[in-house]
């Protein structure tokens, strides 16, 4: 392997809500030279097939990923909060995954419903046909709503659509069905995968709470942390390093790519700083081994 390799372990196609298709997430990789790229969309493993088969044609080593949402509760936490775990290596046919997946698709269209309704009624009319249709493939979810509403001319950004309507807690907001992190971890272990802490920072949590999660999930069999995201200050990659030294996690890091829906963010790079050393995959790669 080129010691100079890098490596983009967290990105979305749009078989949930960026924008790429996986092809095109894997040809973006080949022309970055990266020596490897994961594919973890929301929730979702359709992407996947399409995926490895791109990855065959340019010649990148694709990583078959997914990062499932659930819900935290902790007595330091004052209540429950939605967080991502990534899963890196599964098994894409796995039984139990697919039927969640499946679920948690069923759940979103139940939500969608609920949703349309409740912004139509604040006084931003649409439908869920208008939706879908930029959804294209991808299940429904909040980025497309803040799409929507731009597009209508409801809002000027989508970060406006966020912040005033369907951040949690705002009138728009409809909660999920989410499962717990145990199950989350599980799921994952059970696909052949290694279970990952994502973007820690993004929970409006501080640093000692930030710690106290991680503690308590790599308690409960959470493999991994992101200690690189585009996101992060320096500041905080080094917070989250030393908390991934001090309890023995394996290092992660990605993009979070979710092309033309989310600006300034690209593939490998993030905003323009990124570099995931490919080292992080082979620590990465001998926590599976343990599962399996
Ligand atoms: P959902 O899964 O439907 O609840 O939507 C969550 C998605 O919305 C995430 O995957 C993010 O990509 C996006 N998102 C969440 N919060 C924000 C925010 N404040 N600004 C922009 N995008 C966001
Ligand atoms: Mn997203
Ligand atoms: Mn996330
Ligand atoms: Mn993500």
């Amino acid at each position: 392997m080129n010691t100079n390799s890098t490596v983009d372990l967290h990105t979305h196609s749009y078989y949930s809500d960026g924008t790429y298709s996986p092809e095109e997430i894997v040809k973006e990789a080949f022309e970055n030279k990266l020596s490897a790229v994961a594919l973890t969309d929301h929730d979702c493993l359709k992407g996947l097939d399409e995926f490895n088969d791109a990855g065959k044609k340019y010649n990148v080593n694709t990583i078959n990923g997914i990062e499932l949402a659930a819900y935290y509760e902790s007595p330091f936490i004052d209540k429950k909060k939605e967080i991502h775990i990534v899963g890196l290596f599964i098994d894409n046919k796995n039984v139990a995954l697919n039927k969640k997946t499946d679920l948690i698709l069923q759940q979103r269209i139940e939500r969608n419903k609920k949703m349309v309704k409740r912004l139509t009624e604040l006084g931003f009319p649409m439908t869920y046909e208008e939706l879908k249709a930029i959804a294209k493939k991808g299940s429904c979810s909040r980025t497309h709503y803040a799409v929507l509403m731009v597009k209508k001319g409801y809002v000027k950004t989508k970060d406006e659509a966020f912040d005033k309507y369907f951040s949690a807690g705002m009138p728009g907001y409809v909660p999920r069905i989410l499962p717990t992190p145990e199950e989350c971890i599980q799921l994952i272990k059970n696909a052949k995968g290694v279970p990952i802490l994502a973007h820690p920072t993004l929970y409006r949590i501080d640093i000692e709470k930030i710690e106290l999660m991680a503690k308590d999930l790599r308690d409960k069999g959470i493999e991994g942390i992101e200690v690189m995201y585009s996101s992060y200050n320096s500041r905080q990659q080094y917070e989250i390093t030393n908390i991934a030294n001090k309890y023995n996690f394996a290092k992660s890091g990605g993009s979070d790519f979710h092309g033309l829906n989310k600006s300034g963010i690209y593939l490998a790079k993030g905003n323009g700083n990124l570099s995931v050393p490919d080292y992080f995959l082979d620590e990465l790669k001998s926590r599976r081994n343990k599962n399996v």
